[in-house]
């Protein structure tokens, strides 16, 4: 060997050394028994894995969609590469939840007035409603708040309803039923129109008639009734407007409800002692995103492709470690959690192991970007994550929390109040699992096209991968964690 090959060899030992220990500042290296494991969680993997989640192919893993399918197919492949069994039903890697879809029929809904044609697409979108209704008719336009107008009994009987209300405002609102009107345009903004949507089985379709319209197409709308342009504008809080016109409306909706299967994929890694391998560990994230809507693709990079990204870097160290984890491993990728954390639901209403036998469920969302709000510019949670709900089962789950990360040195934040019930550990919290939820924190591409792989910080992917998989090789060694006892009632004051 030259000296020239040998300085070459001690420079690239240097780099390799470097990219592999990039835990934060301060932090002490880990166990000698779970080295290997956390030594295996890299950038380069982080980059692979992600780059692929938020391809074309996949376009923006939306529930019900072709690209979740994929999606799943892969992410079910990446599993075997790494030593997990299939654990869904049938001795597959799936476990299908049921939905029903509305979709279109091939004739777009369209809303006609004045010589304006809005149709399905940019400026009308799905409400809940499947059906054919097709008519023309006089129009009430309304702006309603939390307090919602007198009306009689059936005061917009043949007449179309265009109507703006605060969040929640729904077909099965009590003042809508009780106004009786022939057909209901929600408005919404543009963004929360929907080309077609995936719904819980036993979420009851509409009887009503009725699609939602954006802020810009009802716009159009309330000034050829003769009102101001801005009678329908952004904003949460509304007072009640009511305006009845004699122009007439053409509303034509086809509109199509089907039963349709998506799965959550399910990999088990078996644990080394027999004696307690029935027992296991449950780690999770949400696979799917918004998917395509009406022509967009969100391809949901840090939601959550991040933490997709983190629980394969998981079970790859988990399968690359020579110590092995002593109770099972349960890795669960959900569905639907961008429609109300409906594929974790399904799992805990249907555990396909007891949850008894969960010993805590360790949960990832949106760890791949720095928490950016108008108080916190990016700059400054470089190395910040949120951890959320590690003490409200288990005070002992949260002290193990903290020992592994002694050896990533995350600086965490808390916001238990926004964030804890708004992600997939909810649904195993509410069954009394002790859980933890990594949160990156809310960023200006939440929910928006723009969250590509632009920006994205692969230092926190690979370390919150890191914490998590030291956690979970820590509690499959623990085993069961001691649960809160309930704090005990106060007396009230006085007599
Ligand atoms: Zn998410």
């Amino acid at each position: 060997m030259t000296i020239r090959n040998s300085v070459l060899l001690v420079f690239a030992l240097l780099i390799s050394t470097d990219q592999t220990s990039a835990q934060y500042a301060g932090a002490v290296p880990a166990p000698e028994n779970l080295s290997a494991g956390f030594q295996s969680i890299s950038e380069d993997d982080s980059k692979a894995f992600l780059s692929t989640l938020v391809s074309e192919e996949f376009s923006g893993r939306g529930t019900g969609q072709e690209g979740y399918l994929k999606a799943a197919k892969w992410f079910a492949e990446r599993l075997a590469e790494n030593g997990f069994e299939p654990a869904g039903t049938d001795g597959s890697w799936f476990q299908n939840v049921p939905f029903v879809r509305i979709s279109v029929q091939q004739e777009a809904p369209t809303v006609t007035f004045a010589g304006t044609t809005l149709v399905e697409g940019k400026q009308t979108g799905m409400s809940r409603y499947f059906g054919v209704f097709e008519q023309e008719l006089p129009v009430t336009i309304a702006r309603v708040g939390a307090e919602r107008p007198p009306i009689t009994d059936g005061q917009f009987s043949g007449q179309l309803l265009v109507v703006q209300g605060p969040g929640g405002f729904r077909g099965d609102d009590e003042w809508i039923q009780k106004a009786k009107p022939a057909c209901v345009l929600f408005v919404v903004p543009a963004e929360r129109l929907r080309s077609e949507s995936v719904n819980r089985l036993e979420e009851a379709p509409l009887e009503l008639p009725s699609a939602t319209i954006s802020i810009e197409g009802a716009s159009k709308l309330a000034e050829t009734c003769g009102a101001n342009a801005g009678f329908f504008s952004e904003g949460s809080s509304y007072e009640n407007v009511l305006v009845q016109s004699s122009r007439h409306v053409a509303v034509h909706l086809k509109i199509d409800r089907e039963s349709v299967d998506v799965p959550n994929v399910v990999g088990w890694y078996p644990g080394s002692d027999e004696s307690c391998r029935h027992e296991h560990v449950g780690i999770g994230a949400h696979l799917d995103h918004l998917g395509s809507q009406l022509g967009d693709v969100f391809p949901g990079a840090d939601d959550n492709g991040s933490g997709s990204t983190a629980i394969l870097q998981i079970a790859k160290a988990i399968h690359l470690n020579p110590v092995k984890p002593r109770r099972s491993v349960l890795l669960m990728a959900f569905c639907a959690e961008e429609r109300g954390l409906l594929g974790s639901k399904y799992y805990a209403e249907n555990p396909l192991r007891p949850l008894s036998d969960m010993v805590c469920m360790l949960n990832i969302d949106m760890i791949g970007r720095n928490e950016e709000t108008d108080t916190e510019p990016a700059s400054e949670n470089e190395n910040t994550i949120h951890l959320v709900g590690s003490k409200q089962i288990s005070e002992a789950l949260h002290n193990m929390v903290m020992d592994a990360n002694s050896h990533v040195n995350f600086v965490f934040e808390y916001d238990e109040e926004r964030v804890y019930t708004r992600s997939d550990h909810a649904s195993f919290a509410a069954k009394g699992v002790p859980i933890t939820f990594l949160f990156g924190g809310f960023n200006p591409h939440y929910h928006k096209t723009t969250d590509t792989l632009e920006g994205i910080n692969f230092a926190k992917i690979c370390n919150a991968a890191r914490l998590n998989y030291l956690t979970l090789m820590l509690a499959a060694e623990h085993g069961h964690f001691e649960k809160n006892k309930p704090a005990e009632e106060e007396k009230p004051a006085g007599e």
